[in-house]
């Protein structure tokens, strides 16, 4: 399961109740901040989230209401020594930016208590453990290097209790070597093998992160049946040439990707202060029902649905 607090749900400036983009996602001890608008720091108090753990900045693009909350919050750490190391990933654009802002604005040649690394991403795997994967993605929106990343918890195969207690395999240490693919044998001499006792794989959540876009038919294969899909959502379609013009998204064209590619949950962000969330979300529900237009601080639990 992965968990998703979104910090900021603004588009371009803040209003009197949305905060700069930046969103939150946890899986296990794992923290992923995505994007870092103005202000992510008090959002990151707010939501009592605090700055643990925070290792790993995912930039979905380098438009500054995306990347200037990273001057604040390297000033913050680069004094406070709770994280010693950072790791931000982005395009080569939004790299550049986030590097001038941080080296050549903040810290003028001055040698943090963090190691700070910076590094450019292209399509494919980023990260991966036994138990998750993170990937990037290719959005178009403005210029080039803008990336969505993809968030998937890896199949497994249920350990099977009543077929393992069967054939007399005892609780403790030879079940999880069963567990771990390794064949035991019991003390009679018979030997288990891990296709005994482990049931066909379950596959686990997907989550999908889109930031800024310009359009959405080049995302319907990555959304595919997305357990969670979280994209902009700047205009309604009533001013969709100006969504056109500036490169976004209207809430048609969010809930549109939605339905075409089948995902279970549409969270819808970036929100433009031209509109009320009603409004928002009357237009993408008209579209794609399962739609959320989240606020600061909502949080959304992703799992895989049966
Ligand atoms: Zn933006
Ligand atoms: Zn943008």
């Amino acid at each position: 399961m992965f968990e998703v607090v979104f910090l900021g749900t603004s588009a371009s400036a803040p209003s009197l109740t949305r905060s700069l983009p930046s969103t939150m996602v946890l899986y296990g001890r794992h923290r992923f901040l995505i994007d870092c608008g103005e202000g992510t720091q008090q959002q990151l108090l707010k939501s009592g989230l605090g700055f643990k753990r925070l290792n790993h900045i995912l930039l979905t693009h380098g438009h500054l209401d995306h990347i200037l909350g990273l001057g604040g919050l390297v000033s913050t750490f680069s004094r406070w020594e709770a994280i010693d190391r950072l790791e931000i990933y982005g395009g080569a654009w939004a790299l550049e930016r986030v590097r001038d802002l941080i080296l050549g604005v903040v810290l003028r040649g001055a040698r943090p208590n963090l190691q700070i690394e910076f590094i450019e991403i292209s399509p494919g795997a980023i990260l991966e453990d036994e138990h998750f994967s993170l990937s990037a993605f290719p959005v178009t929106h403005k210029g080039p290097g803008c990336f969505g990343y993809t968030f998937e918890e890896k199949s497994r195969r249920p350990f099977l209790t009543a077929v393992a207690e069967r054939l007399g395999v005892p609780p403790g240490p030879e079940r999880r070597r069963l567990v771990r693919g390794e064949p035991i044998t019991l003390a009679d001499g018979r030997v288990v093998s891990p296709d005994e006792v482990l049931g066909a794989p379950i596959s686990g959540a997907r989550l999908v992160y889109v930031g800024d876009a310009s359009r959405v038919d080049d995302l319907v294969d990555e959304a595919k049946e997305a357990d969670a899909l979280v994209i902009e959502s700047t205009y309604l379609q009533a001013e969709a040439h100006l969504a056109k013009k500036y490169s976004h998204l209207t809430a048609a064209q969010a809930a549109t990707l939605a339905r075409e590619a089948r995902v279970k949950m549409l969270y819808l962000t970036h929100i433009s202060r031209r509109y009320s969330g009603e409004e928002v979300l009357a237009e993408a529900q008209s579209i794609f029902p399962r739609t959320v237009v989240v606020r600061d601080l909502d949080r959304a639990q992703v799992v895989k649905e049966r």
